[in-house]
């Protein structure tokens, strides 16, 4: 099998999030869900040669057009969503600020209306899948997406992730889900969503 991906490192420590997500669940979610995604991704790019060059969110585009290709589309995204996820979050966040705090204003109002309406689409996305803010012809919206999507095969421009299958939360909340996602309202990395503006 080829290496062609690694597991990127967890971007704080995994104790630095608790209470609102424990150490138990990055251990799990980091360790075991993150990696089997990132070496899955690995092995089924044995028998896609054609992809192998790619980079990761090249390679999710690209396997999602490919019916035949739904396994290693499932495997790459979810690699992918998993490190802008860890990414999307901060034991210490600041912020919005600048260019990020205005487009905030003009699609929500304020910040506590932009997190309220990511908390709002993650509580409603049945089944397993993530809640995103996205950039979309320059204007800042949140929209939900299931399994393995995201905005990258619709042409969106991922600022921040919040995981919403069950994996993300039934260690520390059990069913309940709207609570975690709250807590996580105050875990979000605006100076990395402002990075990732266009
Ligand atoms: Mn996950």
């Amino acid at each position: 099998m080829t290496e062609r991906f690694t597991l990127p490192p967890l971007p704080f420590d995994e104790r630095a999030l608790a209470p609102a997500i424990s150490a138990l669940t990055i251990g799990y979610h980091y360790g075991k869900h993150h990696k089997a995604y990132v070496d899955k991704t690995n092995e089924l790019l044995d028998a896609a040669p054609d992809l192998k060059d790619l980079a990761l969110d090249r390679l999710v585009v690209a396997a999602s057009k490919d019916p035949a290709r739904k396994e290693l589309f499932n495997n790459a995204a979810q690699a992918w969503n998993h490190d802008f996820y860890w990414r999307s979050l901060s034991p210490k966040p600041s912020g919005p600020s600048g260019k990020l705090a205005e487009k905030i204003r003009d699609a929500f109002g304020d910040v506590e209306a932009c997190k309220q309406a990511l908390t709002d689409v993650g509580v409603k996305q049945f089944g397993t899948g993530w809640a995103w803010l996205v950039e979309r012809d320059g204007k800042l919206a949140v929209e939900a997406t299931g399994d393995a999507d995201s905005p990258l095969i619709t042409g969106g421009r991922p600022l921040l992730t919040v995981d919403v299958w069950e994996h993300a939360w039934y260690l520390d909340y059990q069913n309940r889900k709207a609570e975690h996602l709250a807590a996580v309202e105050g875990l979000l990395n605006w100076s990395f969503a402002e990075q990732n503006l266009g």
